[in-house]
């Protein structure tokens, strides 16, 4: 009986051991998790899909806040010098990047996307706008790229690459995850092709120029209020431009963002008795759209539906 008793209390305190020791490697591995920084919705959306929690992510920009007008702070400075790489959307988006001294590597992942110049109609009738108000835009390349799902499918290929780097033990996961976005973008894609095919108004107004890469792929006209900046002030023949638009081509529904002082966009809805709708241009999410756990992929399918109906498809 004894002996008994005694091999009971030894597995018991093995049992405790063993306990103690996975707890205590499974607590370390979550601390040595690598840090990713990155500085757009579309990155974070893209890196949490393929990474899963095998790094942490820091989302530079916080949600709710406006990515065209951001300025880095010292307490963000910091976190981002001690993350082990850094995936930025370039093409002017964020030109704090060069503040950060840090050794590790910085993604420029406007390399490895197709660029489009600024919409020639938009860029002209707006110029002053880039240039009064608009020194974060130092180019005349138009930065959201990320609505157009093929640059997406190659940032996130881009991005799958640097994360294999970080972490070679996780590269199946990575891989596998990378295969199953690319498809969830392509299925998007076919989405926006479909229902976007016969659509009675061709013609869609928002508060700033956000929309050309898809005007581009699923042929529509955008118009926008300001330039790039959602902040700028519009002048009163930028909102006679968009009433003219309004009028020429019937339009129904016009589209403001978020992060935006809608004002001008609801007088104009009032003004010319159009409707008005939130459209999410992904550049950054709302702290509401982040509570509720809002995917790439649920807010550009929202985005459609609302285009749909604005656009009178069929
Ligand atoms: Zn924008």
């Amino acid at each position: 009986m004894k002996i008994f008793k005694i091999v009971a209390v030894l597995l018991v305190i093995l049992f405790l051991f063993l306990e103690l020791f996975i707890f205590n490697s499974s607590k370390l591995s979550e601390q040595n998790r690598p840090l990713v920084s990155v500085s757009t919705f579309a990155l974070y959306d893209i890196t949490k899909h393929i990474a899963e929690e095998s790094v942490e992510v820091l989302n530079i920009i916080p949600f709710g806040t406006d990515p065209h007008s951001f300025e880095l702070t010292p307490k963000i400075m910091v976190k981002i010098e001690k993350s082990s790489v850094t995936f930025y959307s370039g093409a002017g988006l964020e030109p704090w990047i060069d503040k950060i001294h840090s050794k590790a590597p910085r993604v420029d992942m406007s390399q490895y996307v197709n660029l489009h110049e600024l919409d020639a109609d938009a860029h002209s009738s707006h110029a002053h706008h880039h240039e009064a108000n608009e020194n974060a835009h130092e180019s005349t390349l138009d930065p959201h790229y990320w609505l157009d799902f093929k640059n997406m499918a190659a940032v996130t290929k881009k991005t799958t690459s640097e994360l294999e780097k970080l972490s070679p033990k996780n590269k199946e996961l990575y891989r596998a995850n990378r295969d199953k976005y690319i498809k969830m973008l392509i299925q998007l894609d076919a989405e926006y092709t479909k229902q976007l095919r016969s659509c009675e108004i061709r013609n869609v107004i928002i508060n700033h120029n956000s929309l050309s890469y898809l005007a581009n792929n699923y042929s529509f006209e955008a118009e926008s209020l300001s330039g790039l900046s959602p902040e700028a002030q519009p002048s009163p023949s930028d909102i006679e431009h968009i009433l003219k638009e309004i009028k020429k081509d019937k339009v129904e529904t016009i589209f403001y963002e978020n992060f935006i002082n809608a004002k001008v966009m609801h007088s104009i809805s009032k003004d010319s008795n159009v409707g008005a709708e939130v459209f999410s241009p992904l550049g950054n999410i709302t702290a509401d759209q982040a509570d509720a756990n809002a995917t790439y992929e649920s807010l550009m399918l929202e985005n459609l539906e609302k285009l749909t109906k604005a656009m009178k498809c069929h």
